[in-house]
């Protein structure tokens, strides 16, 4: 028999959640975005997923190819544009979009242009606008000569303007709000032709009103996890990973005992501990302290020791009939994968990401 850890990605829930996300940005075309071997879910099951999206929007040059090689015919934009003049010829190729953020990227588009578009190449470019994040793009008052050098290339078509929001799940962000990044993009943006890409999850769910996209590219909460601001239940979102595994050793501990490595927890009476066939070799964090919510068998119970490579150990004083063989969460139905991250100190996407390639794959 394999060891009981399973992850199984929920199909149905991806369809659900794009749905929403469509529902919240009418009139607006919706790039699903699946970087990160689809947030940890798997590239192809994620495409199939967001079958209904209006393109897929990744990071990865050879994984929008691979996605073009599985038979994806609609739009693929690359998120952090191409990273050498050489990723030119496979956008050409595969006919891939792309996010042009710096000038380094515009000499390679203009050294390239004469032999492209000879060939007929026409790109679908995105240009970013870096209004506060500091990560990417062109800044409000370099824009309008960064749009007009792109445009004037001839292996260029269309340009949209695209920025990127650092707070979009904190309204009233005191450094940065979004209101604020708005106001930049609208001044860099101003008389510039062509569609507009903003919001990512967080924009879609809290600023969907007040907020005009052509495009949108929600990310997180296809996969059902928040973008933060409410939790994934209260946006109407479905979880689409379950990690789930099983009780393979119990224990009955005296009071004073202790459990794992570092002995981290000592009993404070008696009690039931189950081992899980989870450590942190299979994605689950190492960091996750005492408290950290488990299901067994439905039932909600309390991490207790240190997370170990390929197991964990839970507190079964509350669940008398649980045994080896119990089934057990450790996130995804029943159990938001974001509680888990919070207990943990960090956020959904990382342990979705963070999926190890040892555990098996399910859908269901
Ligand atoms: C990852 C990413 C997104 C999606 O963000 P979520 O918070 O997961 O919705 C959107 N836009 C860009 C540029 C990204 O890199």
């Amino acid at each position: 028999m394999p060891r009981p850890i399973l992850a199984t990605i929920h199909i149905d829930s991806m369809k659900h959640n794009l749905a929403l996300a469509k529902a919240k940005s009418p009139g607006a075309k919706a790039w699903g975005v699946l970087k990160a071997n689809g947030y940890g879910h798997g590239l192809e099951r994620a495409m199939r997923g967001f079958a209904e999206a209006d393109g897929l929007a990744l990071i990865e040059v050879d994984n929008a190819v691979k996605l073009r090689e599985l038979g994806w015919k609609k739009p693929i934009l690359l998120l952090e544009g191409f990273f050498s003049s050489a990723d030119l010829h496979t956008m050409a190729g595969y006919e891939l979009q792309a996010a042009v953020h710096c000038n380094e990227q515009l000499a390679w588009l203009e050294e390239a242009a004469p032999q492209l578009s000879a060939r007929g190449i026409r790109f679908d470019l995105h240009l970013k606008m870096n209004t506060g994040m500091n990560r990417l793009g062109f800044t409000p008052e370099a824009y309008a000569a960064a749009h007009a050098r792109l445009q004037a290339i001839s292996c260029v078509g269309s340009v949209t303007l695209m920025t990127h929001f650092a707070n979009a799940d904190d309204v009233d962000h005191p450094l940065l709000p979004i209101t604020e990044q708005i106001r930049r993009f609208e001044l860099g943006a101003a008389g510039l032709p062509g569609q507009r890409s903003l919001s990512n999850s967080a924009g879609v769910l809290l600023h969907h009103d007040h907020l005009s996209n052509d495009w949108v590219r929600p990310g997180i909460m296809l996969y059902g996890g928040t973008p933060g601001g409410a939790t994934a239940e209260a946006f109407g979102l479905q979880a689409a990973m379950t990690l789930s595994s099983e009780i393979i050793g119990v224990q009955d501990i005296a009071a004073g005992a202790v459990v794992g490595y570092g002995s981290r927890f000592q009993a404070e009476g008696p009690m039931r501990v189950g081992v899980v066939a989870c450590g942190y070799a299979d994605g689950y964090p190492r960091v996750a302290p005492l408290g950290t919510p488990v299901l067994v068998d439905g039932v909600r119970t309390r991490l207790v020791g240190r997370v170990s490579m390929d197991m964990l150990t839970v507190d079964l004083s509350d669940l008398p009939q649980a045994r080896i063989g119990s089934k057990v969460v450790l996130w995804g139905q029943g159990l938001p994968i974001d509680e888990v991250a919070e207990a943990a100190g960090t956020i959904g996407y990382e342990l979705m990401c963070a999926l190890a390639p040892r555990v098996p794959v399910v859908e269901g």
